[in-house]
């Protein structure tokens, strides 16, 4: 429920994105004065602004804040991706004015409908449309929402109510989301992130864990057994706990002679499942487990038939360890999305043939050192580029041969061409954001497919 002193009042939505303008347009249905504004008078902001003025009850403005106005909202909601010192969030927390993410309004307005809720390093938008396409296999009507594109008050928006949502959390999000407390929660794995954003790995850990703040006696939780840090962090939450891994013993979904497995029946052989790397086995292992958790009926001997079935006929969202094409006998391999050390680990682990990495972007804090081991194994040649470039080539100094670029990425795209013979495989796992020289990972990715040729 929309709480009655929202409505007495006016809230303060700051962004006006996608989420921005589907979370004011949410809160005037339900009778609440949006005051929204966006620091940018930029294309997206002036159109959000004008689609908002013309719908009655809220006040839109592109190109500057009120922080006097935002200060005596009763409530500021934040899209994501604005910054915690940004100058409204301040005023916001001077004034104790509650800050809450797209997220928690839409929760408010969609209560009592199921969701699976996603959350950890890696691994989340994969796992999160795993679940959805599931979920629809068994018949279910579902919403696949948040950081996974689609934002939660937009599905709130909708005339129909889906059954049910699989929804992927960020830390942010979880961050400034007090109502969170879904039918199955699943903890895909911990490792160092963000660390440009947060002080320190543990603050970062602090956010994860708020996926557990409303646990009780009903909640599910679906836990990767094979990581300390998960089991840690779950350690004494209450409710049920399910776990899956390939290398621990004894959890409920496990990887066991080539198969995956359920409580040890056998839902599916590897080789059937269409996915890249051990990485994609826990992601298929959790996102089972999740929708055998969220309903007794999922775990019938024919919905577990119905799950391996959807499990053959899943595919990799783009950018994630994408097959982008094959030239002159060297495979292009497009993992833009790979933004941190952890994820890029995998990538590598996942190589079986001479591989040229293109490494670099933004530096988001973490030591490249990590990636040593797998770089010896598998990798020829680094090419490092873009901002983090000089960061790269002295982590890995003697491990394996560093080529230090610029930050243009076509000459980075065309210098892996010449680089690579018949046999090799170029790929893009670059273990950084692209903001130094890209709008976001997607752009990134789709430029390596255009510059390689290969589609
Ligand atoms: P997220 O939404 O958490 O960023 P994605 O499913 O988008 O995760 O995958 C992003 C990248 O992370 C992939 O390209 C792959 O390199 C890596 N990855 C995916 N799943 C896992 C996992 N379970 N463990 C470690 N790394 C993973």
């Amino acid at each position: 429920m929309i709480p009655a002193e929202w409505k007495a009042s006016e809230a303060a939505i700051i962004g006006l994105g996608r989420s921005g303008v589907a979370a004011s347009l949410l809160l005037a249905r339900h009778g609440v004065h949006v005051y929204a504004s966006d620091g940018s008078s930029d294309a997206t902001a002036t159109a959000g602004a004008a689609k908002l003025n013309a719908a009655g009850g809220i006040e839109a403005v592109a190109g500057s804040h009120d922080l006097e106005r935002i200060a005596r909202a009763v409530v500021v909601v934040v899209s994501p991706g604005v910054p915690p010192e940004a100058p409204p969030l301040e005023a916001a927390r001077a004034a104790g004015v509650p800050i809450v993410s797209e997220i928690e309004v839409a929760l408010r307005a969609l209560d009592g409908t199921c969701y699976v809720a996603v959350t950890g390093t890696n691994g989340k938008t994969t796992t999160t449309a795993l679940i959805g396409h599931l979920l629809r296999t068994l018949g279910k009507r579902v919403a696949d929402a948040g950081n996974i594109g689609t934002p939660l008050t937009e599905i709130a928006l909708r005339d129909d109510r889906p059954d049910w949502i699989a929804l992927e959390l960020s830390s942010f999000q979880l961050h400034d989301t007090p109502s969170v407390d879904p039918t199955v929660g699943v903890l895909t794995n911990l490792s160092p992130d963000h660390l440009d954003r947060y002080a320190s790995a543990d603050e970062y850990y602090a956010d994860k864990a708020l996926l557990f703040r409303n646990a009780n006696e009903t909640s599910s939780w679906v836990l990767n057994t094979d990581d300390d840090l998960v089991l840690a962090m779950a350690a004494g939450v209450p409710g049920m706990h399910h776990g899956f891994g390939i290398t621990s013993a004894g959890a409920e979904m496990t990887f066991t002679d080539g198969e995956l497995r359920w409580n040890g029946v056998k839902i599916l052989a590897r080789e059937e499942l269409p996915l890249l790397g051990n990485h994609n086995v826990m992601n298929a292992m959790a996102a089972s487990l999740a929708v055998i958790a969220a309903d007794p009926a999922h775990a019938t001997r024919g919905s577990l038939a119905r799950i391996a079935d959807s499990l053959r006929s899943f595919r990799a969202p783009p950018h994630r360890l994408e097959l982008a094409g094959e030239r002159a006998g060297v495979l292009w391999i497009n993992d833009s999305k790979a933004t941190n050390i952890s994820s890029t680990q995998v990538a590598i682990d996942g190589m079986t043939r001479p591989t040229i990495l293109l490494l670099g972007g933004r530096h988001k804090g973490e030591p490249y050192t990590s990636l040593a081991d797998g770089l010896k194994k598998h990798v020829r040649v680094v090419l490092a580029y873009g901002e983090a470039a000089p960061i790269i080539e002295e982590d890995l100094e003697g491990v394996v041969r560093v080529e230090r670029l610029g930050n243009d990425f076509a000459e980075v795209v065309a210098r892996a061409r010449a680089v690579a013979k018949p046999g090799d495989v170029v790929l893009l796992s670059p273990a950084c954001s692209s903001y130094d020289m890209f709008r976001n990972y997607e752009e990134r990715g789709a430029a390596f497919r255009r510059l390689a040729g290969v589609a």
